[in-house]
């Protein structure tokens, strides 16, 4: 086989290799990935535990593997799917049937409302620069695609809770703003900003809002029915103007799916490109990507279908129940605490006195896989996890008792300096 190997880097073989031989070798490669079956995987694969679903999206990439959606009026069963989408998380977010798009993810979805915004501030507000004012705590994909647009971002910190104070995004603003972003919720710590708020000042300044939901939009929904106090945050907010929600992430599809919403077409419309002095035809597209995968679409489409409300109720009660379980374990475990206190079951395990680092090195030797923080260790529960809650907690309980107390490490939440730009 020709991957890189000590010799030098990977060439095209002269000769192909044979189907069984390959699958070998892929197969023997493996065993150095991530097990995200075993429950100690978080925040890369949301993992149902539902051997059907699972059965069911193999099945469906599997239909779909050589579907092209560059071209949907070729595939009509797939743009059919991709305006289900639309509509289902058009009513599931309360804004209209036809206002989003499917993209490839939730970088995809922020990039795609970042370019409308600057769209919209160029033809609409008379900004020729326009700016973002952000959280700290919203997702680098901000950061990446004001700096692919080229627009400017203004980061503001968050409190003590993890959130932000709509105060501090007003000062922030200027008379470049063209918009005002809110998660629900953010990802390092799973608190929800005070999306009202923000989308109020928002509006009372005609700028846009924008709420990254990519974490919550296919959560927060059935979180609440669970009887969970949620804040206000889609568009039956007054001044949001624009939402992205992952379907790979608590929408429970494989990789390659989210959505973009907006409150109206007018604004979806920026999104869209047309092209027509080119030789090989009229060209167009509504998102950045030209060849666009099938699977992902027909994966997202098939996993809101088969699990339905019902189904959502039911894994979301499972993330619930894995939640309490996790924190009751933590809370037994001396030296460990979770702070800020998160709204859903995603959120930052910190360790007063001892290095997070070390601890989460002493987590890694036994199999977990934490991802660290500045402040701390961080913790996404998916519905297969109420099974190893007990297992985490023994492992996290050792785990600290082996890493020193030592006067360097924060004794207290350093939310408040997340991102250093506190004042
Ligand atoms: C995951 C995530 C994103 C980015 O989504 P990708 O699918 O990884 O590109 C953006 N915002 C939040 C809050 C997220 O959790």
């Amino acid at each position: 086989m020709t991957s890189a190997t000590p010799d030098g880097p990977a060439r095209l073989p002269a000769r192909g290799t044979p189907v069984d031989d390959l699958l070998a070798h892929i197969d023997a490669a493996r065993e150095g990935d991530l097990d995200w079956k075993g429950g100690k995987a978080f925040s890369l694969v949301y993992n149902s535990g539902d051997e059907e679903h699972e059965r069911l999206l193999h099945a469906v990439a599997d239909r779909y593997l050589h579907e092209n959606a560059l071209n949907p009026f070729r595939y009509p069963s797939l743009l059919q799917m991709e305006l289900d989408l639309v509509a289902i998380a058009g009513d599931l977010f309360h804004t209209g049937d036809d206002c989003g798009a499917v993209t490839a993810g939730g970088s995809i979805s922020i990039f795609c409302a970042v370019q409308v915004v600057r769209e919209h501030a160029r033809k609409e507000m008379g900004i020729a620069e326009p700016e973002v004012v952000a959280p700290i705590t919203a997702h680098p994909a901000f950061a990446k695609a004001c700096d692919l647009l080229d627009i400017g971002l203004r980061t503001v910190p968050v409190e003590a809770d993890g959130r932000v104070d709509p105060a501090r995004m007003a000062e922030a603003i200027t008379d470049r703003t063209a918009v005002l972003v809110a998660s629900a919720a953010n990802y390092p710590f799973g608190v929800i900003d005070p999306v009202p708020e923000v989308a109020a000042l928002a509006a009372e300044r005609g700028l846009l809002c924008h709420v990254d939901a990519c974490l919550g939009g296919f959560f927060l929904p059935f979180w609440e029915r669970l009887g969970h106090e949620v804040t206000p945050w889609d568009f039956r907010v007054e001044g949001v103007t624009s939402l992205s929600a992952d379907i790979h992430k608590y929408g429970y599809a494989f990789k390659g799916a989210s959505m973009v919403m907006y409150r109206s077409r007018d604004l979806l419309r920026n999104q869209h490109f047309w092209y027509d002095a080119w030789p090989g035809g009229m060209y167009a597209s509504s998102t950045p990507a030209g060849t666009r995968p099938a699977p992902p679409i027909a994966g997202a489409w098939a996993a809101l279908h088969h699990l339905g409300e019902e189904g959502f109720l039911r894994l979301t009660k499972q993330v619930e129940e894995g939640n309490d379980a996790f924190r009751a374990a933590i809370a037994a475990c001396d030296g460990a605490v979770v702070t800020p206190e998160p709204d859903i079951a995603v959120f930052q395990l910190t360790t007063p006195g001892r290095s997070h680092d070390a601890v989460g090195d002493r987590m890694d030797a036994r199999g977990w896989n934490l991802d660290r923080q500045q402040g701390g260790l961080h913790v996404m529960l998916s519905p297969y996890h109420v099974q190893v809650a007990e297992r985490f907690g023994e492992d996290l309980a050792a785990s600290v008792a082996e890493v020193p107390v030592t006067d360097d490490a924060p004794t207290e939440s350093t939310v408040s300096t997340y991102g250093g730009i506190a004042e």
